[in-house]
């Protein structure tokens, strides 16, 4: 099966902080990718715009290195490649100064959606949201693109959201959490809603508990002074492992609309209990493997924050009271790896005198790496030896079934970019939400900020502190393991 590429409008694409990192990894060459695909039209174009002095050609030069560096090789069509490079201009400005502003306004064409990418630090969003509205570069059709992260707690969400909407409407502004623009993401929704199977065994009668997990392997190296003021529950739990759990739990929306979604989302997290001090595991990675510790890569011998963290989460209401929701995320853990794990009840009464074999049902969706979904079953081990059951995976990824075009599944940067052009906020957090996630997350962090308390110690390579896998152990469950 062919998947459907409608080009979106033409556009123009402001990318505030063009040099920094996300740019070059993910930004730029996600557009290429969606320029190859005949999703951004030849008519539309990209402009660099950050502080470094540089000309049109070294920018270009820049963007031509990225994509080298990040497109794989049997997607870097020469051609295309010299044809996108073309649709690229460079501006240096000054997010805090006027330097730079005139020379943009100058550029931006009429008649076209005008999009502002603010892929710079968050210390810098509220300054470019006045300058494009001082300066007359936005007109009430533009849209604005906010990167993580949206506050640091909730008294700056709700400052920076009230100083965005003094310049921007909230349908101009998303905020963006790529975790929402991962396919199988998407996937879980049309697989809970689109199918009647699902449905009505989605709730605390038949699941028996959820586990969501984001495993990493890397270290904070290179951004450790920058994440010791963060940690993981800031970093990762408050937003992406916040968003995951909502398209889970969520009741089904009135309609695939950007509020409809979006409300249900919120009352979820208007519906989170708030979390226990003994449901909580946080820890700090040793050193080991010939690599530092925590500590060491963060320059804070004294440092109390989390590089991982577990926790037990209820959702009080009628559709999930009684079912826990297990969360993690960590560094320097023993494989890369993102999934959620919907662990299904024993069937009320086995018919099988051998019941051995038996396991429970698990919806298994794998965000990364090989994103794709398994339902595991149990069914009669094949031959002639009796009635044995076996679990086997019944694989639901798109990728095989849709033939080599659903293997080219895009990056969520580039999916998520081309919703921005397309005016569909579906898969964007809007400001309430955000600051709802906040105000739940605020107590928890506060609580042990209060008591001092120092996360665990846990060698790098393994799951995690030993406490984590007690966390689910006391409940009489045990975590999945962490591989790829
Ligand atoms: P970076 O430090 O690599 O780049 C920062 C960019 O901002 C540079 O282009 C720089 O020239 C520009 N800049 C700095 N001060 C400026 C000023 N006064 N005026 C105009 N431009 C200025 O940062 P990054 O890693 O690319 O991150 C950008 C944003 O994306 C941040 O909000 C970050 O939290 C978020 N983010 C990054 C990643 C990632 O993987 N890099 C992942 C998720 C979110």
């Amino acid at each position: 099966m062919v998947s459907r590429v409608i080009p979106v409008e033409p556009f123009d694409l402001v990318v505030f902080g063009g040099t920094g990192d996300l740019a070059r990894r993910k930004i730029l060459p996600g557009l290429y990718r969606r320029f190859l695909g005949g999703q951004m039209p030849p008519e539309s174009r990209i402009i660099g715009a950050a502080r470094s002095e540089m000309t049109e050609d070294e920018f270009r030069a820049m963007a031509r290195a990225a994509i080298a560096e990040f497109v794989s090789a049997d997607k870097r069509d020469a051609a295309m490649i010299d044809q996108f490079i073309s649709l690229i201009s460079y501006v240096a400005i000054d997010a805090k100064g006027d330097g730079g502003w005139a020379t943009l306004k100058g550029m931006m064409r009429k008649g076209v959606v005008r999009a502002f990418y603010f892929s710079v630090a968050p210390a810098l969003f509220g300054a470019l949201a006045e300058r494009l509205h001082d300066h007359n570069i936005a007109d009430a059709k533009s849209r604005i693109v906010v990167e993580k992260p949206f506050g640091r707690d909730l008294d700056t969400a709700r400052a920076l959201n009230a100083t965005l909407a003094k310049h921007f409407r909230e349908e101009q502004i998303y905020r963006i959490d790529h975790y929402l623009g991962k396919e199988t993401v998407q996937n879980l929704m049309a697989v809970r809603f689109a199918n009647i199977l699902f449905e009505p065994i989605w709730k605390a009668q038949y699941i028996d508990h959820v586990q969501i997990t984001v495993a990493e392997t890397v270290g904070v190296e290179g951004r450790g002074a920058y994440y010791d003021t963060s940690g993981a529950m800031r970093d990762m739990v408050q937003n992406h492992l916040m968003q995951l759990l909502c398209l889970i739990a969520m009741e089904p929306p009135y309609h695939f609309d950007p509020n409809a979604v979006r409300d249900e989302k919120l009352k979820v997290i208007r519906a989170l209990d708030p979390v226990e001090h003994q449901d909580i595991v946080r820890g700090q990675y040793l050193a080991g493997g010939g690599q530092k510790s925590y500590v060491d890569h963060s320059e804070n011998p004294a440092s109390k924050t989390e590089s991982y963290i577990a926790m037990k989460v209820h959702v009080s209401n009628w559709r999930w009271k009684g079912t826990p929701f297990y969360l993690r995320t960590g560094k320097r853990l023993r494989a890369r790896t993102s999934e959620i794990a919907i662990t299904f009840k024993e069937p009320p009464h086995s018919i099988f005198d051998d019941a051995e074999g038996w396991r429970e049902n698990v919806l298994v969706i794998r965000l990364q790496p090989n994103e794709g979904m398994n339902l595991m079953v149990m069914i009669k081990e094949p031959g002639p030896g009796g009635m044995r059951l076996t679990q086997v995976p019944l694989d639901m990824s798109f990728a095989e079934a849709l033939g080599e075009d659903g293997a080219d599944i895009p990056d969520a940067y580039e999916r998520l970019i081309m919703d921005v052009i397309r005016g569909n906020q579906t898969l964007f957090m809007r400001g309430d939400e955000v600051e709802a996630a906040w105000a739940w997350a605020d107590p928890i962090i506060q609580a042990w900020e209060r008591k001092g308390d120092k996360p665990r110690g846990y060698e790098p390579g393994t799951s995690g502190p030993e406490d984590a896998l007690m966390l689910l152990h006391r409940d009489g469950r045990r975590w999945r393991e962490i591989r790829e």
